[in-house]
């Protein structure tokens, strides 16, 4: 089931929003809590034994349904700051308030670790249940609010509804991938360019012959 979702967003935050995907069709990422868990290991944010060990608190609490509703808020909250990103708006008070309470969640304190590396400082988690996990959400949201200005692109296709962190040094980056909204454009392009190639040629058509247009054949008057 890994393949439903679609981390084409280069920033976790994005990747929450683009959980809605789809051109023609809208489609739900996201059913249940166990899915906003799954999200969150395929994306990065939890290792497998953290969202083993949510689930089981959540289950435990009986609350995946408050946990997946809080999932499904934050990711409106968050779309609104993408958003707003992308239309290169400042993000509006009323975002950064509601996202401030979300981050209480996202408190960290220092602990020292050993690592196959050496010696390394690491920020745990002081909240370790579901709405920590959801707070791992919120912190990488806060971030595009107060320097993700300029990076964050719709796709270029307008039928498309994902966004994502623009992080190439030219800043080109039109689609939200190159293999289907890109590949999409240039059949278009090159549909649009056969057609135009087509009208030339019927224009160009000498009189007195048949016109080259197989829907309405006629015969143009002789000079
Ligand atoms: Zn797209």
């Amino acid at each position: 089931m890994q393949d439903r979702f679609w981390l084409v967003g280069n920033h976790l935050a994005v990747d929450f929003v683009n959980t809605v995907l789809g051109t023609d069709l809208r489609t739900e990422a996201l059913h249940d809590w166990g899915d906003v868990l799954r999200f969150l290991v395929r994306a990065g944010a939890l290792t497998e034994r953290e969202a083993r060990r949510v689930r089981r608190q959540t289950r435990r609490e009986h609350a995946e349904a408050a946990a997946y509703a809080a999932a499904l808020s934050l990711r409106d909250m968050v779309r609104e700051l993408v958003t707003e990103r992308a239309s290169g708006k400042a993000p509006a008070l009323e975002s950064i308030s509601r996202l401030n309470l979300e981050l209480e969640a996202a408190a960290t304190y220092p602990q020292i670790r050993e690592t196959d590396e050496g010696w390394w400082l690491e920020d745990l988690p002081v909240n370790r249940s579901w709405s920590g996990a959801l707070g791992r959400i919120a912190l990488a949201a806060a971030g595009l609010a107060v320097r993700g200005a300029g990076s964050i692109r719709k796709c270029a296709n307008p039928e498309c509804i994902l966004y994502f962190r623009d992080a190439s040094q030219a800043q080109v980056r039109r689609w939200c991938s190159m293999a289907v909204c890109g590949n999409r454009a240039k059949v278009a392009a090159h549909a649009r360019r056969a057609t135009e190639t087509s009208i030339r040629s019927r224009v160009s058509t000498p009189r007195g012959q048949l016109a080259a247009d197989a829907s309405t054949p006629r015969i143009l008057a002789k000079p």
